[in-house]
């Protein structure tokens, strides 16, 4: 049971874990932070968290759970801005989706890493931002990631494992480095491309048209394009050297498929279509029958 838990950055991923924990009656008081205070009394009037404050020095004062759920270049200005109010006894999370530049903020802030502080990532989400968007089961049968340190306190770590298992979600533990690679692959290469493709076709001379005949391939594709530009700057701006690894190995296995779409090599195309085929069906029928 979490006493007061505050929540700096009440948007999606903020929002919804304040209405799960609520739920679930494992959190006695929920006090929110951020930077605009329209955004966080919309937050009271949902029934997201009971109170506000805008000084986050003030807002971490005898919390005894923080969760950081901000852009992830906004996370160092953050940890700064608490780091002399948050109690020894309390432990320090957040959510962010890259984990390496989350781990170096949080240094830099404290000079060390601390012992309190648990490095996490949910890997939940959908394409709308704000806390008018947050919902209580956005967490269920969802994994959260988390990647502590040698140093991490262990019973900071059965804490917010614990937090998180109230929301519905499993807890699995990985080394930053490989969430950070493993995340760059599964999450921000196909985010990057849906940008990517999106932007170029919105370029178009006929773009109305184009938009016009978009059919369910399109809408599939390209519904992540619809997420929040300020969050992916911050995540291909934190993760860049694994970001541009996944873009680089892509662009040369494009190049291949392009090459083979010149040459009409009838096989080739086969032999690429047929392999992601598979691949994606065998994933289909694993994990995704599995969250759904
Ligand atoms: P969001 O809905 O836009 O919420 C972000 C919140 O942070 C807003 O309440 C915003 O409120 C506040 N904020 C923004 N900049 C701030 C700053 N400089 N100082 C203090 N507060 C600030 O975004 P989100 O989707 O919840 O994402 C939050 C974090 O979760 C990010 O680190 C993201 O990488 C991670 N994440 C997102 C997803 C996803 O699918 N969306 C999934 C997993 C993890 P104000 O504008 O009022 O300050």
């Amino acid at each position: 049971m979490i006493q007061r838990l505050c929540i700096i950055g009440v948007g999606l991923i903020g929002g919804s874990l304040a209405r799960a924990l609520r739920q679930a009656g494992a959190c006695e008081e929920i006090v929110g932070a951020g930077r605009d205070p329209a955004h966080l009394q919309q937050a009271v009037d949902l029934g997201v968290i009971d109170r506000y404050e805008t000084d986050i020095a003030a807002a971490v004062k005898d919390a005894d759970m923080v969760f950081v759920s901000v852009p992830v270049g906004a996370m160092a200005a953050v940890f700064s801005a608490l780091k002399d109010s948050l109690s020894d006894s309390a432990v320090l999370t957040d959510g962010g989706s890259a984990k390496g530049s989350v781990i170096a903020a949080a240094e830099q802030a404290f000079g060390q890493v601390p012992a309190q502080f648990v490095p996490g990532h949910p890997i939940a989400g959908i394409e709308r931002s704000g806390v008018a968007a947050s919902i209580p089961d956005l967490y269920r049968d969802r994994r959260v990631i988390l990647t502590p340190l040698p140093r991490t306190d262990g019973g900071a770590i059965a804490r917010v494992r614990a937090m998180w298992e109230a929301t519905g979600a499993t807890v699995t533990e990985m080394d930053p480095v490989h969430h950070d690679e493993v995340l760059a692959a599964t999450s921000h290469l196909p985010h990057v491309l849906a940008f990517a493709l999106v932007e170029s076709l919105a370029r178009l001379h006929d773009k109305r048209e184009i938009f016009e005949y978009a059919a369910g391939g399109f809408r599939d594709f390209t519904r992540i394009a619809s997420s929040d530009p300020d969050m992916w700057r911050d995540i291909c701006l934190a993760n860049a050297d694994a970001i541009l690894a996944m873009i680089e190995r892509f662009s040369t296995d494009l190049q291949v498929l392009a090459d083979a779409v010149r040459d009409h090599d009838s096989d080739k195309l086969q032999e690429i279509f047929t392999a992601a085929k598979q691949a994606r069906d065998g994933f289909a029928n694993t994990h995704l029958a599995e969250s759904e």
